[in-house]
Formats: structure tokens, C-alpha cells, sequence
């Protein structure tokens, strides 16, 4: 099949074009007529599937015909993170170089001034994070009445962040009679009963079996004796297979910034992407990292989670993620638009209940892959007793921020025990992987602000 069989617009098939495209990936090809018909549909689908054009090329379409109102959106599309959503502004831009669209982006960590004026001047595609936008609608300067199109994307992550009652909050305010899209890696329950009552009829597209992993990246998960030894064993494995960008996920944020600094101390040109770093600085490190300046990101789960940096070789997750369904999220960050990527996995004893959780869930065992250390360096001192860093004081933020935190109460889904609370008094999932806010300060790029496409 070819993207010309699928119904859409020939400027759009151009801009398909440019990208380089010329074959539709499975949920492009199931998902964009339908869409094209004003559908429903729940899809089933992982990041790396090609999902975010399934719905951002027929959008483009059905928006090209219409009128523009102030305050009124015309579209909707909800994102779990920030920069999810700017990497979904970034797609509209690309797809629709050849429409006349305007788009406004509501994220948190970015001055409100310039997206109340988008709104104000009319917006066809809102794209928005759900903490952002109902502090805004709350405010008096948006309304959902005329926004006859909703998108909710990664909604199994949005559970996750406790955004469903923003979600539902947020459903009931459009009209009836809307046409809406939920995509999602998995379908638990919760997100099952979302959908039955804000879904009309909807058609239904699975093109991989919830939480199964790409076939196109090979696995493997390493033992090692402790967390004492993990760093080691990771530079060998950074050495030893031939790695040429990786993304190194760790459970906490201090480990994060600790990993990047003793793998830079160690000769290897590594950066870091958290919860604790400001959107500004988030945004320069990803962009050094898509530019070739460093070749390993050292990554927290929220400020990783979907990223779509192209070639990524390896991902390695120096610690098994508490969450299960972290874990196919994670290597999905290799792997993607057909390549083929590797996967390791750090088993130290503390993460084995972890890891049969992941192989319960993806229902396969990962292959074990052992490294012999052998006359291998030795650990820096200061690396065999790392000091207990302390955790900056989380500053206060904005109410709709702190809407955008994770929140601790959210059902458990995936049948694992909740994490153990720490010594501090947080869960560790509080206390490791909050996205906290940055505040905006430097020149808003031209996908982070209000563009015409
Ligand atoms: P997504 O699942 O939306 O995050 O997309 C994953 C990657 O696949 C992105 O880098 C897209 O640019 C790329 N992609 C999307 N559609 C296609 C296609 N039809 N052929 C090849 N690559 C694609």
C-alpha cells in the first residue's frame, strides 16, 4: 500500500514526500482513512510505530477546510509530557508546510502570555499538556465549545500521571458530537472504561499486542553482582558493542546526574535529561544530542519518556524500571521507523523482582548476556562508595504545574507491588521521577511558541 491509496490531499502526500516516506507504516494505514471518514478509534500502539502521523495527516486535512475563531480551538490534542507535545508540534509543522493552519502549543514551563494571544488570534490545532490547559480554561481564556476533534495520545502514560479525572474533566466540556482519537501502548482498565464513555462507536486498531516489544531490537539482560559494580559493567558494554548513541536510563534522578558526570570523567561525551532540569536546558541537551555534540544521554523515564531522536543504536537501562510498562517505552527509543537497535539491561539482585515483572508483562524471557569483567579497569574510588546526594529542595510551582506532577494514588495496573516508601517519606516514584517544572526563560523555538503551518 502507498500513502497515495489513503485518501489524503495531494499537498499533503507532497509534504509525505519530503519527509522521505513513501510507504505507510501499518497504523498509518488502518488509521488515516478512517480518521478521514470523522471515525472514532482507540489504537493500540507503541511509540515507533508511526502513530503520531496516523492522526497529525488526516488532522491536517480535515482542518484545511473551516474557519478560525478567537478563543476557540478548532482541534485538540492532549499529551502526557511536554515534550511529547512539542515533538508532536514539530510533526504538524512538517506534514503541514503546505496548509494554511495555525497552531498553538500549551505547555507548562512557558510563559502564558503568548499562548493566550494565539488563542485569542484563533488556533485550528491546539496541542496541549492537561495541567496547562485547564489552568487556562479555568482562567476564562479558552473555550472548548467550538473544538470538534480530540486527540488523547499516550492516555496509558496519562493514567500513569494521574490525568484521567483532568481527561474526563476536559471531555466533558466539548461537544457531544466530536470526533475523538485515544491511542495507547496498553489498554488497562481504566483507559478501557475512558474510552467507552467518551467514544462513540469507535473502530479499533491494534498493530502490536499491548506492552510486546519491537521484533527489530535484540534484548538482553545483564547480571551484575551489585549496583556497586553497574557503572563498570556498563562501560564495558558502551566499549565492547560498538555503541553509537545511547540512551541510559536510570530509576532516579540523582543517579542520572551522577551516571553522566562519571562517564564524562571516564572519557565518553555524555549528557543528562531529567525531572529536575529546567525546559530551557532539557531542550539544549536533547538538541546536542540529535546534533551529534554528545553521543550518550543519560535519562530519567519522565523526561525521556517518547522522544523520537532518529539512529539511537543501544538503550540500556542501568536499572530495571520499577513500572513494567517502562520498560517497553524505554527501548522504544531504539529501533524506530524499521532500524534495528539493542537493548541492554543491568540486573543487579535489587532489580530482579523488577525484571520478572517486565517479562510477565512482554510474556518473553529477555536472553541473558553475560560480561566477564575479567582484568577489566577497577572502579574509581570514588565511584565504589558513591556519596548520597542530596535532593534539591523542590520549589513550590505554579498551580498548573503541579498539576502536571505524577500522582502517587493512581490505581495499579500491571498487579505489582507499589513501590516501598524511602526513608524521606516519598514513594520512590515521587521522589525520582516528578517532572518538575522549569520556568521558561530563553527564546521560545519556533515549534515551542504559536506557529502558522
Ligand atoms: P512515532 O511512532 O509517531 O513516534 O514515529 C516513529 C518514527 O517513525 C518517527 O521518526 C517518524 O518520523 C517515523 N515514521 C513515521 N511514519 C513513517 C513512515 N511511513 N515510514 C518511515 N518512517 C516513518
Amino acid at each position: 500500500m502507498k500513502f497515495a491509496d489513503l485518501g489524503l490531499s495531494d499537498e499533503l502526500l507532497n509534504a509525505v514526500i519530503a519527509k522521505g516516506y513513501d510507504t505507510p507504516t501499518p497504523i498509518q494505514a488502518q488509521a488515516i482513512p478512517s480518521v478521514l471518514m470523522m471515525k472514532d478509534l482507540i489504537a493500540i500502539a507503541q511509540t515507533g510505530t508511526g502513530k503520531t502521523a496516523s492522526f497529525v495527516l488526516p488532522m491536517i486535512d480535515i482542518l484545511a477546510h473551516g474557519r478560525r475563531r478567537a478563543m476557540m480551538p478548532r482541534s485538540l490534542i492532549l499529551e502526557p509530557t511536554r515534550e511529547l507535545a512539542a515533538q508532536v508540534a514539530e510533526n504538524f509543522e512538517a506534514y503541514g508546510k503546505n496548509h494554511d493552519l495555525k497552531m498553538a502549543l500549551l505547555i507548562g514551563g512557558v510563559q502564558m502570555g503568548d499562548q493566550v494571544k494565539a488563542l485569542n488570534d484563533g488556533v485550528d490545532v491546539l496541542i496541549a499538556t492537561p495541567g496547562r490547559l485547564m489552568d487556562l480554561f479555568e482562567r476564562g481564556k479558552i473555550l472548548l465549545t467550538g473544538c470538534d476533534l480530540l486527540v488523547i495520545d499516550e492516555a496509558d502514560r496519562m493514567l500513569d500521571m494521574g490525568f484521567i479525572p483532568d481527561i474526563e474533566t476536559i471531555c466533558s466540556k466539548l461537544p457531544t458530537n466530536r470526533q475523538t482519537l485515544l491511542f495507547s501502548a496498553t489498554m488497562p482498565p481504566p483507559i478501557k472504561k475512558l474510552a467507552d464513555k467518551f467514544l462513540s462507536n469507535p473502530k479499533y486498531i491494534e498493530v502490536a499486542r499491548p506492552a510486546t516489544t519491537n521484533t527489530n531490537i535484540a534484548q538482553h539482560k545483564v547480571p551484575v553482582a551489585s549496583n556497586r559494580v553497574k557503572r563498570e559493567v556498563l562501560r564495558h558494554l558502551l566499549k565492547a558493542d560498538e555503541v553509537q548513541t545511547a540512551m541510559i536510563f536510570c530509576n532516579r534522578k540523582t543517579t542520572v546526574r551522577e551516571l553522566a558526570k562519571s562517564l564524562q570523567r571516564h572519557g565518553f561525551a555524555a549528557g543528562e535529561i531529567h525531572g529536575d532540569m529546567d525546559q530551557s536546558a532539557r531542550i539544549a541537551e536533547l538538541d546536542r544530542f540529535k546534533d551529534g555534540g554528545i553521543n550518550i544521554l543519560c535519562c530519567s523515564d519522565v523526561a525521556a519518556r517518547g522522544l523520537d531522536v532518529k539512529g539511537v543504536s543501544h538503550v540500556f537501562n542501568f536499572d530495571t524500571p520499577w513500572h513494567p510498562d517502562d520498560y517497553v517505552h524505554r527501548i522504544g527509543r531504539t529501533g524506530r521507523g524499521g532500524a534495528t537497535g539493542r537493548a541492554f539491561t543491568l540486573v543487579a539482585p535489587e532489580d530482579q523482582e523488577a525484571i520478572e515483572n517486565v517479562e510477565k508483562l512482554t510474556g518473553a524471557k529477555i536472553p541473558v548476556y553475560t560480561v566477564d569483567l575479567g582484568k577489566a579497569e577497577k572502579p574509581e574510588r570514588a565511584e565504589r562508595k558513591p556519596r548520597a546526594a542530596k535532593e534539591p529542595r523542590e520549589a513550590k510551582a505554579p498551580r498548573e504545574e503541579r498539576a502536571e506532577k505524577p500522582r502517587q494514588d493512581r490505581p495499579k495496573r500491571d498487579g505489582t507491588k507499589p513501590p516501598r516508601a524511602e526513608s524521606r517519606g516519598k514513594s520512590r516514584r515521587e521522589e525520582e521521577e516528578v517532572d518538575e517544572p522549569g520556568v521558561w526563560n530563553g527564546p521560545v523555538p519556533s515549534f515551542l511558541g504559536v506557529s502558522a503551518l
